[in-house]
């Protein structure tokens, strides 16, 4: 196809790959206990186009917690149910200017949702999802994270275990969202899916073909199902942008120009809309969350292929 014959993303990758591959900057987030446990030195890039091609560097198989990565894809979900007018209504989507778990930014504005990748946003998504029992909810969320890899992941137990054990802050934050009316199921039952699925592992190939079907307009280049409405993509692709590296995320689009998300465990995945989406795993991360070696290499791969979309 012209896409991935004019462009030379296989050297594109390769350079983004040796350029960054020394800069130790950032850690391994521990407030998870499980995660302390990656190494630092993990890394892989994946650039995965439209048309179905595939771009590595690195170990793109091994696996890695999604973490937050999975807000995006369960918003979309959300969004197919509730539609874009009550997912704004319900969900928002204005930046926090805060950190990614803050309950000051659920205080500041009551009155308001902030958005749907923000923690507190996070977990209301999922409260909200149409089905009868958890079980069913969970089948929901694992069988949309799958249709996105075209491929079947399942849940690090550890890491669950650790999450569940660790994560009072996200458990007062339902609370503080139930308090409001801006819950839509028990709170309890919403960390627990939320932790659940933030504990789904997947690899950087997984997490790059997930981000190539939100490129490809919300068909699946691989299977060719249809697993976001054309229309939701701009809305998903803008939440994103608002807050997909959360209080670092004014100054990404700034730099680079395209909508991304990260999560805790060392994965950012971002997209070109039309043409690919690529995803990086480094776990050592800024003091916002966001993986640092990550973001080099994406930024790097953005300018290559000039895919700032404000250009
Ligand atoms: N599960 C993590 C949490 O709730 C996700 C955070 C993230 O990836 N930014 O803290």
């Amino acid at each position: 196809s012209p896409e991935s014959s004019t462009t030379d993303y296989s050297a594109i990758v390769q350079n983004a790959y040796t350029q960054f591959k020394n800069d130790k900057r950032g850690d391994v987030a521990d407030y998870i206990p499980a995660l302390a446990k990656y190494s630092p030195d993990n890394y892989a890039i994946v650039i995965a186009t439209v048309d179905g091609k595939i771009f590595s560097a690195g170990n793109k198989d091994a696996l890695f917690p999604l973490e937050s990565l999975t807000k995006v894809f369960t918003l979309a979900l959300v969004m197919e149910q509730q539609g874009q007018k009550q997912t704004l209504n319900k969900l928002g989507a204005n930046a926090t200017g805060l950190p990614f778990n803050s309950g000051l930014a659920v205080e500041l504005r009551p009155e308001r949702p902030q958005n749907p990748l923000v923690n507190a946003g996070a977990i209301s998504s999922v409260s909200l999802l149409n089905a009868k029992t958890p079980d069913a909810k969970w089948q929901q969320i694992i069988g949309n994270l799958n249709a996105f890899a075209d491929n079947q992941l399942h849940v690090n137990q550890e890491v669950y275990q650790s999450e569940s054990e660790t994560n009072q802050h996200n458990q007062a934050l339902a609370l503080l969202m139930q308090s409001y009316g801006r819950l839509y199921s028990n709170p309890r039952e919403a960390v627990d899916l939320y932790t659940r699925q933030c504990s789904v592992d997947a690899s950087t190939l997984d997490l790059a073909k997930m981000g190539a079907t939100i490129a490809n307009h919300g068909q699946s280049p691989y299977s060719g199902k249809r697993l976001i409405a054309e229309e939701n993509v701009p809305k998903i692709l803008a939440e994103m942008a608002i807050a997909g590296l959360y209080d670092g995320s004014g100054q990404w689009l700034y730099n680079v120009g395209i909508p991304a998300k990260s999560g805790v465990g060392g994965g950012i995945f971002a997209v070109v809309p039309g043409k690919y989406a690529v995803a990086v795993y480094s776990p050592p991360l800024d003091k916002e969350g966001n993986s640092v070696r990550a973001q080099e290499a994406i930024e790097y791969i953005a300018h290559a292929t000039q895919a700032n979309v404000f250009r």
